[in-house]
């Protein structure tokens, strides 16, 4: 039984790393279905979350409020450029935001302050698509 779980975690994590974006556990189980793999919802959501927990995998909530993953290259502290139409993901420093966070935290007497700032928007080429859309109306 141990052995079934560490195969399909396996694959999950195979399937986070071969995705685009963030994904939500329901898209990233419908890819596996669709390779025939075998592997339930349920599954899928708790080796996203053991994934996240052990610092494998990013995690965010969109503004839909929904939990979505990402196996990220850099292994830090870092922030998100999330486009909502693709899905387009740049990891991006923001040093200003750390300083920010700190210095409020600070002045309200808060330690060990943790934060979260991810950006969601229209990339440049859904922008570019989105106005030559509007153009040709
Ligand atoms: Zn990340
Ligand atoms: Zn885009
Ligand atoms: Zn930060």
């Amino acid at each position: 039984m141990a052995q079934r779980n560490t195969w399909q975690r396996e694959r999950v994590r195979e399937a986070l790393a071969d995705a685009q974006g963030f994904v939500s556990a329901q898209s990233l189980h419908a890819t596996l279905r669709d390779e025939n793999t075998g592997i339930g919802l349920a599954t899928v959501y708790r080796a996203l979350s053991g994934l996240a927990a052990q610092g494998e995998a990013d995690s965010l909530q969109s503004p839909d409020g929904e939990a979505l993953y990402r196996a990220c290259t850099s292994t830090g502290h870092h922030h998100h450029l999330i486009c909502r139409s693709c899905g387009l993901t740049v990891e991006i420093a923001a040093t200003d935001v750390e300083q920010w966070a700190r210095q409020t935290a600070a002045s309200h007497g808060f330690t060990q302050a943790e934060h979260v700032v991810d950006i969601f928007g229209l990339c440049a080429t859904c922008t570019a698509a989105r106005n030559l859309e509007r153009d040709a109306d």
